[in-house]
Order: C-alpha cells, then structure tokens, then sequence
C-alpha cells in the first residue's frame, strides 16, 4: 500500500471565526517517494502536517497510513500507530539537555515499547547511521546544531518508521549545517526511506522528487524534477 493516501481530507477550525485551513485534497506518498510541500506562512502547512501525523483529525475525507484507515482508530491507536509508524523532525531538535545522544534516542524506544535489552544497541545504530557514531554520549550542549539535528533524526529513525515527517528540518541551522543536514536526508531516502517535508523554504523543496505547492489552504498538482 502506500504511505500516504489522503481522499478529500479538509480542516476547518470552528473558531469563530471559522478558518478553512486546509480544502479538499487528494494525495498518494508511495512508499520510497520524496515529497516536499511548500507555502508561505499561513498557507496550512501546519495544519497538514498535524494530520498527516496523526496529531489532529481532519473535518472530512479518509487518511489511510501505510494501508491502515487511521480515521476509524480510537486516539490510543493512533498514538502508538504515531509512535511505530511515523518519525518527527522539527525545527527546534527537541531534545532534552541533561541526557546523552543515545538516551535521547532511546527514550523514543521506551515509548514505542521496545524491550530494555534492545534499546541501546538500536540507538547506537541509529546514531551510526546519521553520522553520529562517535559522539554516543555527548550531552546536547556539547553538539554542534547540525549535530543537534542528527541526534532528532537518529531518534526519529530508531522504530524503523514507514514515515519521516520533517517540519523545516533545516530551519535553525547555518547554511553550511543545513546542506549537510539535507544531503543526509537525500541519503536516507536513496537508502528506501519516505520523506515528506513541510517547509517555506525553496532550496529545501529543490532536493525532494516531487515538491507540491499548498497556497490559502489549497494544494497544487505535484511537480517533478523534469517539471520544475
Ligand atoms: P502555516 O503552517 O502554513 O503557517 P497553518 O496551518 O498554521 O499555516 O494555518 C493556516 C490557517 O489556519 C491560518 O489562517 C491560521 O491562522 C489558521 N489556523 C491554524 N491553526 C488554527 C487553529 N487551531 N484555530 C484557528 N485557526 C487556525
Ligand atoms: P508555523 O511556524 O509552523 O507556521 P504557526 O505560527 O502557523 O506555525 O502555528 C503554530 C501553532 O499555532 C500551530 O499548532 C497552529 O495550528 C496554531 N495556530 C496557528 N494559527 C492559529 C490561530 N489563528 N488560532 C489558533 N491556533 C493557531
């Protein structure tokens, strides 16, 4: 199945005054697809990106997630669906300070349930895998931002998610930093990994496969690489 399927999947705000935040829209994120979608600020992208990770309900259509219809599941499954199936990256690392590189890692193996043996062999990995294998147990204060940034996405990576959902993955980070933070997700999606990434930011939009534009809440049609 795919990753992603959304059919007519919209978001109002009751307010008042009431906000269509996001209209009627379709999307399919096969599984190993690099999507970027981009807006400016008050588009709806945080609105999308709440849906998307199960972090809001949308006021009609139907979300299936890797072929699961997350609409008829009661909030606990989605809340351990969120924590097997989708990793976050956000702009802030949201990393708590006093803990290690891996005990931030393994503290998403705690939530997700993975045995205690397993967690820090995985998060060793995890870490690894981004780059960080020298830097197991630094503290957050001692890492540089894009470091910072590897350790969220060593996190995020750890469950083996079907999703990584990033929110302006680059946007606290220097440009030298932020081109290196982006090869690494150009990697990990050359490895199988499907990436949506939510972002204002042209030159982060340029490295996905396919970059879609939402304005006044409405999505555009898809562009490719050949389209663009
Ligand atoms: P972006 O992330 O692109 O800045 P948002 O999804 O945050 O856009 O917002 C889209 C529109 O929906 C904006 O007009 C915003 O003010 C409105 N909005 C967002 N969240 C809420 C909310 N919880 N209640 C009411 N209006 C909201
Ligand atoms: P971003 O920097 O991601 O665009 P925003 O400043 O648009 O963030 O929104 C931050 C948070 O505030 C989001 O969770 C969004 O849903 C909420 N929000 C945005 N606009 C409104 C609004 N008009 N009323 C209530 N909540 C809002």
């Amino acid at each position: 199945p795919a990753v992603i399927r959304l059919r007519g999947v919209s978001r109002t705000y009751p307010g008042p005054p009431e906000v269509t935040a996001l209209r009627p829209a379709d999307l399919v994120v096969a599984r190993g697809d690099y999507v970027a979608v981009v807006g400016p600020s008050g588009s709806g992208k945080s609105t999308l990106l709440n849906l998307l990770g199960l972090l809001d309900r949308p006021s009609t259509g139907s979300y299936d997630l890797d072929g699961v219809d997350v609409g008829a599941l009661a909030e606990r499954d989605r809340t351990a669906l969120r924590g097997s199936r989708i990793g976050f990256v956000f702009q802030t690392f949201h990393l708590l300070p006093h803990r290690t590189a891996a005990e931030n890692v393994m503290l998403a193996q705690v939530y997700n349930g993975t045995a205690r043996a397993r967690r820090r062999p995985a998060a060793v990995a995890a870490l690894s895998q981004v780059g960080l294998g020298h830097r197991i147990d630094s503290l957050p204060t001692t890492l540089s931002g894009g470091e910072c940034q590897r350790v969220a996405i060593a996190r995020a990576l750890v469950n083996a998610p079907a999703l990584l959902l990033c929110d302006e993955p680059t946007g606290n980070l220097d440009s030298g930093n932020a081109a290196r933070l982006l090869d690494l997700l150009d990697a990990l999606n050359a490895g199988g990994l499907t990436l949506v990434v939510i972002t204002h930011a042209a030159e982060v939009a340029d490295r996905a496969q396919r970059v879609i534009s939402i304005k006044d809440g409405t999505l555009s049609k898809a562009r490719t690489r050949e389209e663009r």
